[in-house]
């Protein structure tokens, strides 16, 4: 089944409002008109509503870099998917690698995090991957299969299916280190196993997996080339328009 290729940016803590228009605005003159390939955008909360403006009329969706599983009330300083939702995000990252090492996000509260966001109807990207010390001693593919199993325990089949993965080796998260082709199309194949064993074959055939860590014009192509790699969610090269849109056409 033919996988149309995803590439999503996730801006990070990075740009003012200010700053966050100008790059989606050079985002979309580099691939608004395009429709070969999906493209989203996922500034800070605070630019969604100026950026969303900027992207309506074209092919660049929204997303947003995480949420709150609770409906509303008292969460000091979280957001939750109704909120999301309201300013017209399509995507919410889920469980990336900085949230579960730095604030505390786990396989449970992924779960949690993906049930609120499938119901409120936006579409997670739910990230996965090991640590460098993981692949080291040779836990990658059991670290890979507890964070899948977690991450989608409860969920239906149909839900299954609007949800993209982002497999991102920890280790080549905005440290200039990529994992080959190979090793990200071996980790690829071996999440699609587990998405098989959780559903059916064609479901797992059929959801996208992207690849995330230290994506770029240089190695975008090779990449994407793979057969169980279909797009990439990119940080550091998200922020630059030109960077970015070598990876959604690399040469
Ligand atoms: C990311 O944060 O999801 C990511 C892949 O970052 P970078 O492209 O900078 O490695």
């Amino acid at each position: 089944m033919a996988r149309k290729t995803f590439i999503a940016g996730n801006w990070k803590m990075n740009t003012t409002i200010e700053d966050a228009v100008a790059l989606a605005k050079g985002v979309v003159e580099a691939v608004g008109s395009q429709d070969a390939v999906d493209v989203a955008i996922c500034p800070p909360y605070v630019s969604l509503a100026a950026v969303k403006d900027v992207v309506k009329d074209s092919n660049v969706k929204l997303g947003a870099q995480d949420v709150h599983w609770e409906k509303m009330g008292a969460f000091t300083g979280k957001v939750c998917c109704g909120m999301l939702k309201s300013v017209g995000v399509t995507y919410v990252i889920i469980g990336h690698s900085e949230q579960r090492t730095y604030f505390h996000e786990t396989d449970s509260t992924v779960n949690k995090k993906i049930q609120a966001a499938l119901k409120a109807g936006l579409l997670p990207i739910v990230c996965i991957g090991e640590t460098l010390d993981e692949r080291k001693s040779g836990k990658m593919e059991a670290v890979v299969e507890t964070q899948t199993r977690g991450a989608f325990e409860g969920i239906s089949r149909e839900d299954a299916l609007k949800c993209t993965i982002a497999y991102e080796p920890v280790w080549a998260i905005g440290t200039g280190e990529t994992a080959t082709p190979e090793q990200a199309n071996e980790a690829h194949v071996f999440v699609r196993k587990i998405l098989a064993d959780l559903y059916d074959e064609e479901s797992a055939q059929s959801m996208r997996i992207q690849y995330g860590g230290s994506m770029k014009p240089g190695n975008a192509k090779e990449l994407l080339s793979q057969s169980d790699v279909d797009g990439g969610l990119i940080g550091g090269a998200a922020l630059k328009p030109e960077l970015f849109e070598g990876i959604v056409n690399p040469k």
